[in-house]
């Protein structure tokens, strides 16, 4: 049977301040598939997570990105979300005066809401919280304290991880969540990805560090370069790179 295609990008340009950062980037995800992008610092790898995420700054200019046979450019970032679309931030901000539980709660709340499904009151959502919480090997503490505020480099990434497990993605990005993660957490974090993940569930682990491959599987390996996917191969090809580096594909 043929997989479904999760993600389709088309040719697809885009600009910060009239900057062309994505130059003709084409990329199809079917569901349950593991996809890997590598490339230089400034490739756009970084601006390629945020236009799919719908951040207002980037423009795109030309091409086209269907998502779950839907038009992901006329979505507006909630809606995104909504639709199964969660990026883990390279770098999650902090939120001064929302306790990362209200902001948990609201956040599953809404994409519930919007998928007409049902909304769960403090004590339940706290229920089904402090099961991940426990697979994470986070303590409970978090959910009381202001969103990332103050917490480290690990803990704001196992956050995220948290966030994601608890609003079930299509298609998730992870912009290198193995940056400022010892090697311990970084093995408990992508377990706990593989096994609370949906089997249908996609996802584009953005990496400099072929480290985390070995805790996530890739089924494809893309490198970018100057805002191009301009080679695609399998984990023969982390191999390749971290003989000969980026130079060898330039
Ligand atoms: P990567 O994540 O691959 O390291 P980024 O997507 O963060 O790369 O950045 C790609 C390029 O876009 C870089 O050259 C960066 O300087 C540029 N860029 C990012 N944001 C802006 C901005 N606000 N204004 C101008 N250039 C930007
Ligand atoms: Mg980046």
């Amino acid at each position: 049977m043929e997989k479904k295609k999760i993600l389709n990008i088309n040719d697809l340009k885009a600009s910060i301040n009239n900057i062309e950062i994505i130059k003709k980037l084409n990329l199809t995800i079917n569901e349950n598939e593991i996809h890997v992008i590598m490339g230089p610092n400034g490739s756009g790898k970084s601006t390629l997570s945020k236009i799919l995420t719908g951040h207002p700054s980037y423009e795109v200019t030309s091409g086209s990105i269907q998502f779950n046979s839907q038009n992901l450019l006329n979505l507006e970032p909630e809606e995104r979300a909504h639709a199964g679309l969660f990026l883990a931030f390279q770098y999650p901000i902090e939120m001064a005066g929302v306790t990362n539980f209200d902001f948990l709660r609201l956040a599953y709340n809404e994409k519930q809401k919007a998928n007409n499904l049902k909304e769960l009151d403090p004590l339940e959502f706290m229920e089904l919280t402090q099961k991940l919480i426990a697979k994470l090997k986070m303590n409970q503490q978090f959910l009381n304290r202001d969103l990332n505020a103050g917490f480290s480099g690990g803990e704001k990434k196992r956050n995220e991880i948290l966030q994601m497990l608890l609003l079930k993605p299509k298609l998730i990005i992870l912009d290198e969540i193995d940056s400022g993660v010892d090697v311990d957490a970084l093995k408990v974090i992508c377990d706990s990805i593989i096994e609370n993940i949906d089997k249908k569930t996609s996802i584009i682990v953005i990496t400099h560090y072929p480290r985390i491959l070995e805790y996530l599987k890739p089924d494809f390996v893309h490198i970018m370069i100057q805002g191009k996917l301009i080679k695609t191969g399998g984990i023969e090809l982390v191999q390749f790179l971290e003989k000969n580096g980026y130079e060898s594909f330039q």
